[in-house]
């Protein structure tokens, strides 16, 4: 595995079967920490939690492709990963939405279940296309995932989630997903009626790239497969470093 420590710098492309994060910021404007628990390398929260916008989703996955015009990366099955849920425990869905957004968090580790995401990003997009199949590769439907524009720096790259999505079935039929928490994340004040505009016109711009069938849903993704001696990714103590920070680079496995 490789990412460099020669920095982040436009020229600096990952190689197939590379190893990076793949991370989202939390959205927290009134300042509340998310303290990490379970994670005795991450010491304790400071006081008064982290500062807004830590990260609480952390995903390590493998690079498929990585150019100037798309990146393209593998979250393998069973990879241990950093998601948000309630600070009693209970996983964010299963709250109800009136108080989804504003009970205290922790960014806890899990393993990814289920099947593995392919997820694809152009530079610049408000959003990325992610790749669902079932455990016997039979192909569901691509999840375009709104999103700030990522930010990339050596080890991977950031952005903050849009609460809204949109599946798109092979059949090329669409539809919204999270109208609900889209709607509830304003609410919260989690977005302002400015930003919310812009996720908006985000996924109208999104849905125009759906109707005339563009990249990559006309693409072969759907026959791609992981290379079988890829090893699953791993989450390193400092999954929440800011992306400025070097990172030790790690010994390529043998192949
Ligand atoms: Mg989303």
């Amino acid at each position: 595995m490789t990412t460099g420590t020669n920095g982040a710098g436009p020229a600096h492309r990952w190689r197939p079967g590379d190893h990076v994060l793949w991370r989202y910021r939390a959205h927290h404007p009134t300042g509340v920490g998310v303290p990490v628990v379970g994670d005795p390398a991450a010491g304790p929260p400071a006081a008064g939690g982290r500062a807004a916008g830590a990260f609480h989703i952390c995903r390590p996955v493998t690079v498929v492709e990585d150019t100037p015009e798309r990146l393209v990366v593998w979250l393998a099955p069973g990879t241990e990963c950093v998601k948000p849920e309630l600070l009693d425990g209970t996983p964010i869905h299963s709250e109800p939405l009136v108080t989804r957004y504003t009970k205290p968090r922790a960014a806890v580790r899990t393993s990814w279940s289920g099947a593995g995401v392919l997820k694809l990003a152009c530079p610049d997009e408000p959003w990325s296309v992610w790749l669902f199949w079932d455990r016997h590769w039979r192909f569901k439907n691509w999840y375009v995932n709104l999103e700030e524009p990522r930010r990339r720096w050596a080890g991977g790259v950031d952005s903050e989630d849009h609460f809204l999505d949109i599946v798109v079935y092979p059949d090329r039929r669409w539809e919204w997903r999270d109208e609900d928490e889209f709607a509830q994340a304003q609410q919260a004040g989690l977005l302002d009626a400015e930003q919310a505009a812009r996720v908006h016109a985000a996924g109208r711009a999104a849905v125009r790239l759906i109707s005339r069938w563009g990249r990559p849903f006309c693409e072969e993704w759907t026959g791609w497969r992981p290379e079988p001696e890829w090893s699953i990714p791993e989450l390193p103590a400092d999954w929440d470093r800011q992306g400025g920070a070097r990172r030790t680079p790690q010994p390529r496995p043998a192949s």
